[in-house]
């Protein structure tokens, strides 16, 4: 009996989970995303502490799809997941927004930080190709971000999302693999070198 409870119990917390995360890559979904972005915007009077936004979006994902298959653009999606993740704060959340569209959140940032962090991940993508069980990979894949800072609770959700999303369109109309961030332009690749990530 009490086996049978841990099971509905288990299955219980499977589907809160599944609500809010993406079942390919295990990432935050979109909806989780906008609940969290609108609570850590609200905090920013209190803590005093600006957020900052990255909007990234894989290079060219349709001839992922279209030269690999679906199959291998999917596992490029599950890695590229996997070496955003891996390389943000505890505290900072990623999501995937929607396809091969993913934002990460970083609370208390400046943002000479938030743009050494998004260079960082934007090289992590570009240096290695992406494993995949297709005979015709490892394949290369790039990313374009577009970064801004949020440093007012007044700022809706949408608004936040937009800014950044500025940007990544700039950055995408500029060539593509390269961070344009809010106020400041095209991000220096050699910024992912610099200083420590604290
Ligand atoms: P750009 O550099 O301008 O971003 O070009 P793009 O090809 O990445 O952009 P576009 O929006 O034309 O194509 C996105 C592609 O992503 C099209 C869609 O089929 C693919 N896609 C969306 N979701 C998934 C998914 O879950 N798995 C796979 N394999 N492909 C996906
Ligand atoms: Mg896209
Ligand atoms: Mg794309």
């Amino acid at each position: 009996l009490v086996g049978s409870e841990m099971c509905i119990r288990d299955s219980y917390e499977d589907s809160l989970n599944m609500a809010l995360t993406d079942t390919l890559t295990g990432l935050y979904n979109r909806r989780y995303l906008d609940a969290h972005l609108e609570k850590i915007i609200a905090n920013i009077d209190r803590t005093g502490k600006p957020i900052g936004i990255l909007m990234m979006d894989i290079d060219h994902f349709k001839h992922v799809n279209d030269t690999y298959g679906h199959q291998a653009g999917d596992e490029v999606l599950v890695e590229f997941a996997d070496r955003v993740a891996t390389r943000l704060r505890s505290f900072d959340l990623v999501a995937r927004q929607g396809g091969e569209e993913f934002v990460a959140v970083l609370p208390d940032i400046t943002p000479e930080i938030a743009m050494q962090v998004s260079e960082r991940l934007r090289h992590s993508i570009a240096k290695d190709p992406f494993e995949v069980s297709s005979p015709e990979g490892p394949i290369k894949c790039s990313v374009s971000i577009g970064g801004a800072i949020i440093d007012s609770a007044e700022t809706s959700v949408e608004n936040a999302l937009k800014m950044a999303d500025e940007c990544l369109y700039e950055a995408k109309e500029g060539g593509r693999n390269r961070t344009v961030f809010k106020g400041y332009g095209v991000v220096m690749p050699d910024m992912y070198l610099s200083a420590t990530m604290q």
